[in-house]
């Protein structure tokens, strides 16, 4: 099975990586020269608007997926329409557009943050007496790791807030006090089998992931896989979804959902049965999903701007290193490690000595 993927990063190349022993080939159209799954593939570079390119890859690829939810809608629709694409333009498109994505949360009885419309600086107000504050203002589209979001903390703060994002159809959300920070990923194949694994809980800092841990036996884990299945039915999803959720008591809020594999997710790699990647080109292919109960606990940490030395990575005992092969910048993803143990007790001590080296490596200027 021959599997094209619009993108070429981190998550293209985690998904060959998994593919590969199942006999899987894979295409990968991306604009960079540098996409780091280049090697695991062939990389068609090209815009993902190049017309040329979407031809030689409906007829290089058997089944046709995307790494990332930015793709332009016409990509998506040109792979759908030709029955190769999985999941659809339709689960894809309403992710990429912050209310269309609420609304359908809404529709389907999913609890989230109050939220309104905001396209113009007069919308404001109104905006403000919805959510209340503080609020948080987000572009509509194109964001990531945070990016496009202002805090309203104090109503004087709202038409600075609308400037700072570029005067763009945006979206205004009630900050959720929640206590943690828990995503559910689900999969479901092209017979409408669902699965899901263990919920994890998610630290970030300056929006961007840091620390995922897989604590299985979360009383919360009924709830998130209702919401999750919920969604992926309304979709007719095909693959891998993330469904990233506020804890507040026993109460869920969903946030967004990625209609990908997920940076939360990859501890599934070492500490699952079968991994969201597997999992993901499982379903995409149309084979039976694979079993994705958790072998364990499992913590797993995100280097970002730069890479800790991996000496110092692999001296501690268990731990799985992934170096995505990308040049060094601040606030980039460049790799992630895993440790996976039977009791969470277990695994502290080197867990924090993962973090330190993470943070220390963070704080260093990027390498020449
Ligand atoms: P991602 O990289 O996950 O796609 P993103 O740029 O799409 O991120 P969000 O996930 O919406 O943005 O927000 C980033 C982070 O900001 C969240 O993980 C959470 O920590 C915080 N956040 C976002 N919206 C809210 C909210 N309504 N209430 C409280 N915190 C929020
Ligand atoms: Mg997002
Ligand atoms: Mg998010």
């Amino acid at each position: 099975m021959r599997i094209g993927i619009l993108g070429g990063g981190q998550l293209a190349r985690m998904l060959a990586l998994a593919g590969t022993p199942l006999g899987m080939r894979f295409m990968f159209l991306a604009p960079e020269a540098d996409a780091c799954a280049a090697s695991l593939g062939t990389h068609l570079q090209a815009p993902f608007t190049d017309q040329d390119a979407w031809a030689t890859l409906a007829t290089g690829a058997d089944r046709v997926t995307c790494e990332l939810e930015h793709v332009p809608l016409p990509t998506l629709q040109y792979f759908h329409q030709r029955g190769l694409l999985a999941p659809s333009d339709e689960a894809v498109a309403i992710a990429q557009e912050r209310l269309h994505e609420k609304e359908l949360l809404n529709r389907l009885e999913l609890p989230t943050a109050q939220y309104a419309a905001v396209d113009s600086a007069a919308d404001m107000a109104s905006a403000l007496a919805i959510t209340g504050l503080p609020a948080i203002l987000k572009t509509r589209r194109m964001g990531y790791d945070g990016k496009g979001q202002a805090m309203i903390r104090e109503p004087g703060e709202a038409l600075a807030a609308w400037h700072s994002l570029g005067e763009v159809p945006a979206i205004l959300e009630s900050v959720v006090p929640f206590e943690r920070e828990l995503s559910i990923i689900g999969v479901r194949g092209r017979d409408g089998v669902c699965r899901f694994w263990p919920l994890s809980e998610n630290r970030h800092r300056n929006g961007i992931l840091r620390l995922s841990l897989c604590r299985p036996g979360n009383p919360l884990q009924a709830l998130a896989e209702k919401y999750c299945e919920r969604l992926l039915v309304a979709l007719d999803y095909v693959g891998v979804l993330a469904l990233e959720l506020f804890q507040c008591g026993d109460e869920l809020f969903a946030n967004e959902y990625a209609p990908r594999v997920h940076n939360s997710g990859h501890w599934t790699i070492e500490g699952a049965v079968t991994s969201q990647f597997e999992n993901h080109l499982r379903a995409v292919a149309g084979l039976p999903l694979g079993c994705t109960e958790a072998r364990g606990h499992s913590a797993m940490v995100n280097f970002i701007g730069n890479m800790p030395d991996s000496r110092q990575l692999l001296d501690i005992p268990g731990l799985h290193l992934h170096s995505y092969g990308k040049s060094a910048a601040p606030g980039r993803k460049l790799g992630h490690a895993t440790l996976c143990g039977a009791t969470a007790e277990q695994l502290a001590k080197n867990t924090e000595r993962l973090i330190e080296l993470a943070d220390a490596a963070e704080g260093a200027p990027p390498h020449a």
